[in-house]
């Protein structure tokens, strides 16, 4: 396979900007060199671990890994001791990446340490390039899943998977080495990672990372040449709330190309907001750690705004194949914007396996077809609205499959509602009942129960309502601001 990164091969002094983190600006050069300089410390390696805070070094460290064909295991800084444990023990990595001064916590003690410097400039820098990139199958990444629905699993990603996936980003949002990303998001899931600092990287174009999200940060970086923003939906929603009051923050966003929302749902209501706003559209896409990217609404190469579709994920992406089924195992032709499906897929974006998990790996397949575990339905034109995850996100009430998103997405929109979650549980007479877990906008003032039920049966079907409404300060989420709904009900 040819190379993953074509722009390093420009030569050690290329001076166009690769990375920016902080005030601290790399070459494409310059990170040739700092990765070339790790690759013989790495060669022959099973698996390294990287200690993924946000930072060049977790970008130079992942670089060099993919140059000199290890698989790389990236680390989440801020997991617990317990689930740092389970994926050192099960990925068994000969050797951690971190930087320098990082202080490594206890189940990295038997680890073998190497220090990353981001500006190393001489050292063992191969003279020759490109280093011996390996085959497409080769594994590039072993990618931990989120952990929303239960212990992570460790998804092999393999280099045709890292590319196939990238190529057919750019080819939907018209991505190009003139495009320079706005990033606030961490570097140990695909979203931060494949996306956030690969993507770049493999059009020659280059990635600021802000190190931590702020509104102002984003506006300051957008309104200073950034042209995209990539976010998950918690970091959209401040977003909204800011543009109430800040005008800088609208103008920047008014002028960015391309604003993307994935890893999540964007509500509805923060879609709107933001239109309303700024005149601009945010773009869903839709993906998994084990299948990189798979939907995104298309975006016009001469700028045009994309269709106004909130809540739709677009089409299949380049080369995916997709396709619904059915509770009893046979695939959808319906293109109604109503049946729901299972989405099922295949293509060379695909991961190879759950690693050390052949039973999982074996359950997640029909043939060659991954199957997600998301529920959708698929409009006239192709394109795919997600209804939620089989798992937790559809409730079987009273004959009804009824999809929770939608229902979420109806009571954030009543101005008592700050955050909101729908659930199902065990119902003697329907078989499941409709919860609603609601984070009220004033404590002192929860919107009472009943108004909220009729809020929802007046705009919804009386079916949908909730039967039951509980208050939280706040809804467990886990690290991209994902719903832990596994964790409401105890
Ligand atoms: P785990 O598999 O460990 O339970 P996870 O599924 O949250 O965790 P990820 O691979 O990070 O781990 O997330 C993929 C899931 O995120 C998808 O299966 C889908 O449910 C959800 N998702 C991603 N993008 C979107 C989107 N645009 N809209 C709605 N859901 C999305
Ligand atoms: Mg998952």
């Amino acid at each position: 396979m040819s190379s993953l990164f074509p722009a390093l091969a420009a030569g050690r002094d290329d001076p166009r900007p690769a990375l920016r983190f902080g005030g601290r600006v790399l070459s494409y050069g310059g990170l040739r060199a700092a990765a070339g300089a790790l690759v013989p410390r790495l060669t022959g390696a099973r698996r390294v671990a990287v200690w993924a805070t946000p930072s060049a070094e977790t970008a130079v460290a992942v670089v060099a890994a993919l140059l000199a064909g290890v698989p790389a295991v990236p680390l989440n800084p801020r997991t617990g001791t317990r689930e740092l444990t389970h994926i050192v023990t099960d990925s068994a990595p000969s050797l951690v990446l971190a930087a320098p001064g990082d202080d490594l916590p206890a189940p990295l003690d038997g680890l073998p340490r190497v220090d990353v410097a981001p500006h190393a400039r001489e050292g063992g820098a191969p003279e020759t390039w490109p280093p011996a990139e390996p085959g497409g199958e080769a594994p590039a990444l072993v990618v931990y899943t989120s952990g929303t629905t239960g212990p992570p699993k460790g998804a092999v990603l393999p280099r045709r998977a890292l590319a196939a996936s990238l190529d057919a980003l750019a080819d939907a949002w018209a991505w190009t080495a003139d495009d320079v990303l706005v990033h606030a998001l961490p570097l140990f899931h695909v979203h931060g990672l494949v996306l956030g600092v690969l993507g770049p990287l493999r059009r020659g174009g280059s990635v600021r990372h802000l190190g931590r999200f702020t509104t102002g940060g984003v506006a300051r970086a957008l309104a200073d040449g950034g042209t995209m923003l990539f976010g998950v939906p918690t970091m959209y929603h401040r977003l909204a709330e800011a543009l109430d009051t800040d005008e800088e923050l609208a103008r920047a966003l008014a002028g960015a190309r391309l604003l993307v929302s994935g890893s999540a749902a964007l509500p509805l209501p923060d879609h709107e907001r933001i239109t309303a706003a700024t005149g601009r559209r945010v773009v869903e896409r839709y993906g998994m750690t084990e299948t990189l990217m798979l939907c995104s609404v298309r975006v016009d190469p001469l700028g045009a705004e994309p269709p106004h579709r909130p809540g739709s994920v677009g089409t299949p992406l380049r080369g995916v194949e997709l396709r619904l089924v059915g509770d009893d195992g046979t695939p959808l032709i319906a293109y109604d914007g109503e049946t729901i499906g299972e989405v099922q897929v295949r293509g060379p974006n695909l991961f190879t396996a759950y690693l050390n998990r052949p039973d999982a790996t074996a359950a997640a397949f029909d043939g060659d077809w991954f199957k997600t575990g998301d529920m959708a339905v698929r409009d006239p034109d192709g394109s795919l609205r997600l209804v939620g995850r089989r798992a937790t996100d559809l409730v079987k009430s009273g004959g009804f499959k009824i999809g929770t998103g939608e229902i979420e997405n109806v009571l954030l929109a009543h101005p008592g509602v700050r955050e909101a979650a729908v659930t199902g549980e065990p119902d003697a007479d329907l078989g499941e009942r409709v919860v609603a877990w609601i984070v009220p906008a004033d404590p002192a003032a929860p919107p009472p129960a009943g108004e909220l039920a009729d809020h929802v049966a007046a705009q919804l079907a009386p079916h949908k309502r909730p039967r039951a409404v509980r208050y939280l300060e706040a809804l467990p989420r886990n690290d991209m601001g994902k719903v832990m709904k596994r964790a409401l009900h105890g």
